[in-house]
């Protein structure tokens, strides 16, 4: 697989390189937005890795010109921490995915897979309810397109109810999901995952049934 990395901070994309040649990809590295645009002119690529601060041709402009040339080829976009609204705007110039600086390299390259694996036509199992979506690869949840972060076992529990939507499991049920062979259960952790859970998607999604235990209701919007 070809990748054409688009990044003018030295040190970041030589680490990215050979990260990602270390993961099988063959990477073109190219420092600025015109010698990415080069690029793209003159060779195929399956996917570009995109930092959007660049010199000569912005990140967002270069993306812009190619989704003008009706590319649908997929594109990851990197950026800084602070710069939100220089993500949306790479998010609504046609980025498919986004990571945030500082990232790590195991994550990109899992990202990469994810953005090859759905532009070669093979859907990923995606969760969905009402505008939640959960991605059991990636590990992502989005709530109406924006991605949410999640702790791994908050992740999981919601994973175990969107499941079984429409069942109730026990709060016993949930921490066996939750927490492996040998592993120590902190009290009361699935009140508390529930609890954060609520708060980062939404207060009705997750119903209690006091003395029962948890469940997602069917999405009746869906049918
Ligand atoms: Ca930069």
């Amino acid at each position: 697989m070809r990748v054409l990395l688009v990044e003018d901070d030295a040190l970041l994309g030589d680490g990215i390189r050979a990260g990602l040649k270390q993961a099988g990809f063959a990477v073109d590295w190219a420092q600025d937005g015109q010698a990415g645009k080069l690029a793209l002119e003159t060779e195929e690529y399956a996917v570009i890795v995109l930092d959007l601060g660049l010199p000569k041709l912005s990140g967002t402009e270069l993306l812009k010109w190619l989704r003008g040339r009706a590319s649908a080829l997929p594109v990851l976009i990197l950026t800084a921490r602070d710069k939100v609204s220089d993500r949306v705007a790479g998010l609504n110039a046609g980025a498919d995915d986004y990571l945030v600086k500082p990232f790590d390299l195991d994550e990109l390259i899992a990202r990469l897979h994810a953005l090859l694996r759905r532009s070669a036509g093979q859907t990923t199992p995606l969760l969905l309810h009402g505008d939640i979506a959960l991605d059991p690869v990636t590990h992502q949840v989005r709530k109406s397109g924006k991605m949410v972060e999640l702790s791994a076992r908050e992740f999981t529990l919601l994973h175990e109810l969107l499941l079984h939507v429409d069942r109730v499991q026990s709060r016993e049920q949930l921490e066996q999901r939750l927490y492996g062979w040998g592993e120590e259960v902190e009290s009361n952790s699935v009140e508390v995952h529930v609890h954060h859970l609520r708060k980062k998607l939404g207060a009705d999604l997750i119903r209690t049934l006091r003395g029962v235990g948890y469940v997602i209701d069917k999405d009746v919007s869906a049918s």
